[in-house]
């Protein structure tokens, strides 16, 4: 019997044995096409053999150097090869080992930078498991029921959700703004506000882009009333939105960011990037850990990073994004929300693609998310549900993928709704 907790909880039925670009093979051999790439980390496919080489050679030398005992060169060459993709101004950062650690590491600093106690989060936004990140959690109560009483300080505000909200972006921009200022006038003055932190596309919240009025709208506040702007590109990083930067799409610019996944192919590496001034006003030693910037972790983050310039990965992304939205919305098409219910909205950036069901009165469908995304488990298409209810069906296929292996995953993707919804 294994002794495996059931607290964890498997997508899919596959016992994956072996992977290798967009595909997952199980005991018996199977091909599993993968649309969920380790929820958005392998972005250069399966054991791509550049990632492969850099982490074996990388193990014979060295495993793990310990960052604040030495430097190892895999940390130096990829704090300098980082220096290279930062937004402008970020000039300086750390590395941790999972995204929560790292939205832990940027709300400690910006609260140590600032002096200032609270935290503004957006609804529907995901940060993480960890207390602090959980506390600015709203992607589901999941992640946050039972887990009380939660970090205080944490401020929500709405985000500009369009589909949810039934508006356009100008209005849901509009009133989340204007929230967000009611509520810097009513719970958490700036004075006492350290930053705000936002995905530029929720997440685990159900594949919501922002927009470029809001991330602007964000940043004129921070500038003027001193609060940091931390946008979370842990899911959204690496060229997943067909840009290297998600916030990119939106004219953002953070004070810091924090990234994860895409990073290092499946390696557990997180960093967090901000100014040399800001990271100057953290206290000293307050932050790191012991297996951050493991040197394998860190060999295989440059590999990774050879591979996204070398295959031109952000501008496949970009353009194998606009072949399965062209699909998704086609089929999208033959199923109209009417009296049973039915797709009611495909949206999304690059390859961060998703799949909105609705029942007959428009509300969220979790139950129909998940027959579809059953049906096609079962066409060995693998993905993922994300949103509120598990309403949102997402698609996340490794950066590598090609345009057959697209049109395969519509070919099942049509086959797997039909099944479910006729
Ligand atoms: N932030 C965002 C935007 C995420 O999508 C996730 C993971 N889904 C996290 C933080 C937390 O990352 P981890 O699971 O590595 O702790």
């Amino acid at each position: 019997m294994s002794a495996l907790s059931p607290v964890l909880k498997q997508a899919t039925p596959v016992l994956a044995e072996r992977g290798e670009g967009v595909h997952l093979y199980d005991e018996s051999g199977q091909a599993h096409l993968d649309f969920t790439a380790g929820i958005g980390v392998t972005s250069t496919g399966h054991c791509h053999p550049k990632v492969v080489a850099a982490a074996q050679e990388q193990v014979g030398k060295l495993i793990h150097g310990q960052y604040t005992t030495v430097m190892h060169k895999p940390l130096r060459t990829l704090s300098e090869r980082l220096g290279e993709v930062l937004p402008n101004g970020l000039d300086s950062l750390f590395f941790v080992n999972s995204g929560s650690e790292a939205v832990e590491a940027a709300m400690r600093l910006a609260k140590q930078a600032t002096g200032r106690p609270n935290i503004v989060a957006f609804q529907g936004g995901f940060h993480g498991r960890t207390l602090a990140a959980a506390s600015m959690t709203t992607s589901a109560t999941k992640f946050r029921s039972g887990y009380g009483p939660l970090m205080s300080g944490v401020a929500l505000a709405p985000f500009p959700n369009c589909f949810y909200y039934g508006w356009d972006e100008e209005t849901a921009t509009k009133f989340a703004l204007r929230e967000l200022d009611q509520l810097l006038a009513t719970v958490t003055t700036p004075a006492d506000t350290a930053a705000f932190i936002v995905e530029p596309v929720l997440g685990e919240g159900g594949y919501v882009p922002a927009n470029t009025a809001f991330l602007r709208g964000l940043r004129e506040r921070a500038d003027r009333h001193g609060i940091l702007l931390i946008i979370d590109e842990v899911q959204t990083g690496f060229g997943r939105t067909g840009k290297f930067w998600g916030h990119d799409h939106f004219d953002g610019k953070p004070d810091i960011i924090v990234t994860a996944k895409g990073l290092a192919s499946g390696f557990p590496l997180s960093a967090i990037a901000a100014s040399k001034e800001l990271m100057a006003r953290a206290w000293p030693g307050s932050q790191g850990g012991t297996y951050g910037g493991n040197a394998v972790a860190c060999a295989a983050a440059i590999a990774t990073l050879d591979v996204i310039q070398e295959e031109k990965l952000v501008e496949n992304s970009a353009e194998r994004g606009e072949q399965l939205f062209a699909g998704l919305r086609e089929v999208a098409e033959s199923y109209p929300v009417g009296g049973q219910g039915g797709i009611g909205d495909v949206r999304g950036l690059g390859l961060m693609a998703g799949i909105e069901f609705v029942t007959g009165d428009g509300s969220p469908d979790g139950a129909t998310a998940a027959r579809v995304h059953a049906a096609a488990s079962e066409r060995r298409l693998l993905l993922l549900t994300c949103g509120t209810q598990g309403q949102v069906v997402r698609m996340i296929p490794p950066l590598v993928v090609n345009g057959e292996e697209i049109d395969e995953g519509l070919r099942l993707w049509r086959e797997s709704v039909a099944a479910v919804l006729g």
